[in-house]
Formats: C-alpha cells, sequence, structure tokens
C-alpha cells in the first residue's frame, strides 16, 4: 500500500478535498487503483449532527453512514463506493479508544494520546486503505486527508500519526503533499509568506513536505515557485501551481500539466504509465444551450448542496446544457422569482423555516407546468401542497412541520429511536419502479437502489385518496412511497431518496437527466414563442 497524505496550511476552504480527489484521479487515469480517507479532527463522531451551514453538506455512503462532503468528492472523481471506515474523526477514535479500556484491553497502562491514540488512527486509515472495493480489489494507493489546517490543536494527533507512519513505512511508501495558499497583495505580488510560516507549523511536529501546491489566484510564477522552493526545502518541481478555475473537474487537467502526476509517481516509485483519455473526455463536454434553475433552500450556501449542483452538472453535460443555478431564499420566496426560470428544484431539508415558501414554489411549477424536481423534503412538500390545492385540505401538513392532516408522517420505527446521531432510515434501499411511468422510462430498469435520509414518510393511510386524486407513485420500496410523478404535467417528479449522492460525471443520475432534459425543452419553446 502506498500512501499519499495531504495537509492543509493557512486557512481551511482551500479546496483541499478537491486537490485531494484531483490527485487521486490522475493515478486512477494512469490505471491505478486509488482510494480516499478524510479525518476530520473533531469531536463529533460523524457529520450527522452538525449544522449544513457550518461544515457544508452532509454526505451519505451506500452503507448509511452520514460523512463529510469530500467524500462526495472522492467518490465522484475516483468513481468508488466508500464506506464509514474512510471518515476518522476524533470522535470515533476517541470512543474506540475509551470503550477498549473499559473492557480492560491496556491492562493496566496509563491510555495516553501517545501511543494509544496515534496507534488507533494508524490501525484505522491501514484498515480503511486495505478494504476491497465491489469487485474485490484492494488499492494500490490511498490517500489520505487530513482536514482542518496545520498548527490547529485538534489535528495534533493525526498530524503525529501521519509522522509515524512516515517514519515506519519506507521512505518510497509515503508522500506528503501540503496544500498552501499563495494570495496576491494590492499590487497583484504573489505572497510566499504564509506558505513559509505554514511549513514552518508542520515541521514543528516532525512532517517535511515532498510536495507543495499552491492555491493561488494566478499560475505561480517561476520566481514565486523558486522562492517556495528554497524556504520550504523542496525541489522547483515539487512546487505545484493549483489555480482556480471555473469548473472542479478541470483539475485533475491543471495538475497533470505541472507534472503532478510524475512526480508522484516516481516519488513512489511507481510505474510511468500511459494516461488514459476518458475521464478528460466525460468532463470536457461543449453546451449547446443553457438553462437557469431555481433551487428554494432556507440555505444561501451552495455548499450546503453541493451534491445537487454536482449532479446538475452531470446531467447537463450529458444533455449538452449548462444548467445556471439561482438560490431563491424559501423565507423569502415570491412567485415572480419564477419569470426567467426554466425549472424548480426542492430539496432536502430539516425543520419549519421556510417550509410555506417551498410548498409556494411547488405549487407554481405545477400550475404554471415549470419543470420540477423535489428531493426528500421536496418530495414530502410535494404530496402537501397536492393535498392542499388539489385534494382541498387546506390543513395538510407534516408531522415534522405542525398540527393538521398529516399527510407526512413519522416512520413507524423512527418511534423508538434514541438520539439524533445515525437514527434516521439511512444509506441504501431498493425501489420498485411501476411500468410505464416517467421514472421507469428514466432508469430504464426495474429496481434501482438509491441512499436515504429521513425519518418521515407519505402516510400510508392517506395513499389511496392520494392516489385517487390523481398522484403517481411510481417507486416504491415494500409499502413505502419513494417516487411521486404528476401525469399531466411536462415534468414533475419528486423522490424520496437523495440520487444526488450516487451521481456521477460519466454516470449521471437519471431523475436529473429528464429534468434538466425538460428544462432544455422548455426553454426552447419559450424562445419558439
Ligand atoms: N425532514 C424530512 C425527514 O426527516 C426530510 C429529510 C431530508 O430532506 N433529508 O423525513
Amino acid at each position: 500500500m502506498k500512501y499519499i497524505f495531504v495537509t492543509g496550511g493557512v486557512m481551511s476552504g482551500l479546496g483541499k478535498g478537491i486537490t485531494t480527489a484531483s490527485v487521486g484521479r490522475i493515478l486512477k487515469n494512469r490505471g491505478m487503483t486509488v482510494t480516499a480517507v478524510k479525518i476530520d479532527p473533531y469531536l463529533n463522531i460523524d457529520a450527522g449532527t452538525m449544522n449544513p451551514a457550518q461544515h457544508g453538506e452532509v454526505f451519505v455512503l451506500s452503507d448509511g453512514s452520514e460523512v463529510d462532503l469530500d467524500l462526495g468528492n472522492y467518490e465522484r472523481f475516483l468513481d468508488i463506493d466508500l464506506t464509514a471506515a474512510h471518515n476518522i474523526t476524533t470522535g470515533k477514535v476517541y470512543r474506540e479508544v475509551i470503550e477498549k479500556e473499559r473492557r480492560g484491553d491496556y491492562l493496566g497502562d496509563t491510555v495516553q494520546i501517545i501511543p494509544h491514540i496515534t496507534d488507533e488512527i494508524k490501525a484505522w486509515i491501514a484498515r480503511a486503505a486495505s478494504e476491497p472495493d465491489a469487485e474485490g480489489r484492494v488499492a494500490d494507493v490511498c490517500l489520505v486527508e487530513v482536514g482542518g489546517t496545520v498548527g490547529d490543536i485538534e489535528s495534533m494527533p493525526f498530524l503525529e500519526a501521519v509522522r509515524q507512519m512516515r517514519g515506519e513505512l519506507p521512505r518510497e511508501d509515503t508522500v506528503l503533499i501540503h496544500v498552501t495558499l499563495v494570495p496576491e497583495d494590492t499590487m497583484g505580488d504573489m505572497k510566499t509568506k504564509p506558505t513559509q510560516h505554514s511549513v514552518k507549523a508542520l515541521r514543528e511536529v516532525g512532517l517535511y513536505p515532498d510536495m507543495i501546491v499552491g492555491r493561488s489566484g494566478h499560475p505561480l510564477s517561476p520566481q514565486t515557485k523558486r522562492k517556495i522552493a528554497a524556504f520550504c526545502d523542496v525541489a522547483q518541481w515539487a512546487v505545484i501551481s493549483n489555480t482556480t478555475v471555473p469548473d472542479i473537474y478541470q483539475v485533475p487537467a491543471e495538475l497533470e500539466k505541472e507534472g503532478l502526476a510524475d512526480a508522484v509517481v516516481d516519488h513512489l516509485r511507481l510505474p510511468r504509465r500511459e494516461v488514459g483519455s476518458e475521464w478528460y473526455n466525460t468532463v470536457s463536454r461543449e453546451f449547446t444551450s443553457r438553462v437557469t434553475v431555481a433551487i428554494v433552500s432556507k440555505y444561501g450556501i451552495e455548499d450546503v448542496y453541493l451534491s445537487i449542483k454536482e449532479a446538475l452538472k452531470h446531467a447537463g453535460r450529458a444533455t449538452s446544457t449548462e444548467v445556471k443555478i439561482v438560490w431563491l431564499d424559501a423565507e423569502r420566496f415570491e412567485p415572480r422569482q419564477l419569470a426567467d426560470v426554466d425549472g424548480v428544484l426542492v430539496p432536502g431539508g430539516f425543520g419549519r423555516r421556510g417550509i410555506e415558501g417551498k410548498i409556494e414554489a411547488i405549487r407554481c411549477a405545477r400550475e404554471g407546468r415549470v419543470p420540477f424536481l423535489g428531493l426528500c423534503l421536496g418530495f414530502q412538500l410535494a404530496v402537501v401542497e397536492y393535498s392542499r390545492h388539489v385534494l382541498g385540505w387546506t390543513d395538510a401538513c407534516s408531522e415534522e412541520i405542525g398540527e393538521g392532516r398529516h399527510v407526512i408522517a413519522i416512520l413507524p420505527e423512527q418511534g423508538a429511536v434514541e438520539g439524533l446521531g445515525g437514527t434516521m432510515r439511512l444509506g441504501d434501499y431498493p425501489v420498485d419502479l411501476q411500468d410505464g411511468t416517467r421514472v421507469r422510462a428514466l432508469y430504464g430498469r426495474d429496481r434501482i437502489v438509491e441512499r436515504h435520509r429521513h425519518r418521515y414518510e407519505v402516510a400510508p393511510e392517506e395513499i389511496p385518496a392520494l392516489v385517487g386524486a390523481g398522484i403517481i407513485f411510481s417507486g416504491t420500496c415494500g409499502d413505502r412511497m419513494e417516487v411521486m410523478e404528476l401525469g399531466d404535467h411536462p415534468f414533475f417528479l419528486a423522490t424520496q431518496f437523495h440520487p444526488e449522492f450516487r451521481s456521477r460525471p460519466a454516470r449521471p443520475s437519471p431523475p436529473f437527466v429528464g429534468f434538466v432534459r425538460a428544462c432544455r425543452e422548455k426553454r426552447q419553446a419559450d424562445q419558439v414563442i
């Protein structure tokens, strides 16, 4: 097993996750099997209980684990399926060690951060790295991204574990890439001091980077590279420029141009293989039309719905359509905001805030024959909207939201649930698609598997009336309603599951493809008029 450790300097939000995923991609383009581990030094056991406005989207894996959004980047860039073991948090590590201590596994030892916590971290990394993929293959290379910024107190045990691994393994089995910010001053001069300081902080904990990736608005000049090389004690060819590009899927090409792949491959003594072009063909489509999609949500931050944004991009590429997203604040929604919009998307969410605006947006889309895609909460609210305005049940609502006729009710098994962490209906469940429906045509299959994250469902006792009034529940999991669609509408589809989590650049998610295609048709029809 070869390990590529990635640390971050200067500040968070540098695109370390995208850089890590891109390094993996360029190795994969050379025929290697690659896996990835994300370390999050916070105390939460997992991302499931965290407010997405603080840390971004909670990504859901097939096994039902709720993880950091970077695992979504890894899955999309590397086209692999990961498991809970690939997101290590301080919470998980300490829980494991404390449980061992209580069991008496340490036999009288004083349990300490070094060696007990660091041993646990090392064992965890090795375990995740060697976990076979769906085809039973173990990866050649494992990327390990250490979240946070060097110098943070909470990342110290993880950096120490990395230091130990670097010492214990042969030199050619590990490489350390430090991702840092290279800002420009008001005169446009690139400043290397923050990078120098962050490398100094890294050295203080015994870590010496082999390569430095400088994130910047413009490509690093040769002088800047020379300076970083001199002050940070790396070769000049090992200073890599990673400029901000309009599309994250172009980052592997940028790093390739900078020679990062050859540098990594040579350092790890892996064979220099020919570069496959499949990825580059997938991500470099030409657009023949452009649509605008409104996402109605209570969050103003795009990272909260990162996977939806990416799934729209994947579907856009598949249909040669550039998808522009406008974010509409659900609490201030007004129908006139949909005037220039080709489609409406209501994503997942929790709680009451902004609910009425979302319902109103769904009504506008249904009555105005604007393509609509509802996801999870968006599915539930589409049922509520239809109940209120078509069935005339003016008090229809979801049990999560308030009093009234609960057309959306708590899942029966949720009654016994204690605590909020990891207790929803999570991860993969099969969904049977009904013949002759839109969703069946989109997937081209009778049975699909998609990822879930919810506590509520369509109330079973209300289903006959809803169906009688025209809702088509075209996808089900046993007695549970999973997909709804409307017949007399250009495109009105909503899913209880989250199709966005499985969407990949080369395998766009069918509901998204159908939605973008419908938006495109609407745009073309509008232009003719
Ligand atoms: N809040 C809803 C539920 O728990 C929807 C969840 C979601 O959109 N992920 O069922």
